[in-house]
């Protein structure tokens, strides 16, 4: 009983991390769901593995199942393509965040800062259409389901 729980928590925490809506509250949904499933947020290395292993929820697995195809493209050789390097990015616009989940899917250790702690400009950002394939492929929809439904090709930052 006590773990059923403790696995509903976690994917109730789940479920407001993808739908948080502004910087801050991503940052505390993903800080508890570290401490509801004990996992070290600053062990790069370990922990995609262990967060697959123990939040066991399906909404999460289609999420996994994207970046795992995406992490078993050849150019990443299993995430060891860059695994001796660590990165500073400076910037959470859309290239430092891209370039970020780059970086970490060769398998370097990547730092991502950023100045501002909120965003409050009301961004509409134009997609392209490599741009929308890139991130459906990256599991944007499992985030915002409606994202380039159509004719809808834009999104805010
Ligand atoms: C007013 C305005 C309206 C726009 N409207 C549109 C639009 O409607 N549609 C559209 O497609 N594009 C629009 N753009 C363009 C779009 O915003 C940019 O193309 C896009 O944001 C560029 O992304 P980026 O990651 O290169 O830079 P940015 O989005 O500028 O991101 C850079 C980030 O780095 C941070 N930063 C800077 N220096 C440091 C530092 N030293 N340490 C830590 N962090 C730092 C900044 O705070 C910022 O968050 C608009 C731009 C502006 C200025």
């Amino acid at each position: 009983m006590a773990s059923k729980d403790h696995a509903n928590s976690s994917h109730a925490t789940f479920d407001l991390f993808v739908q948080a809506k502004t910087c801050q509250e991503v940052k505390q949904h993903f800080s508890e769901l570290c401490r509801q499933l004990q996992l070290d947020s600053k062990d790069f290395r370990g922990f995609y593995t262990k967060l697959k292993e123990r939040l066991n929820y399906w909404k999460a697995k289609t999420l996994w199942t994207k970046l795992d195809k995406r992490a078993s493209q050849e150019v990443y050789q299993q995430g060891t393509a860059c695994a001796q390097n660590k990165c500073l990015v400076l910037g959470a616009g859309p290239c430092g965040l891209r370039t970020a989940i780059e970086l970490s899917l060769l398998g370097a250790q990547v730092v991502l800062l950023e100045k501002r702690e909120e965003f409050t400009r009301n961004n509409v950002l134009h997609l392209w259409p490599f741009t929308i394939y890139d991130l459906r492929e990256l599991g944007a929809k499992k985030f915002y389901g409606k994202f380039c439904c159509g004719s809808l090709d834009h999104i805010s930052k």
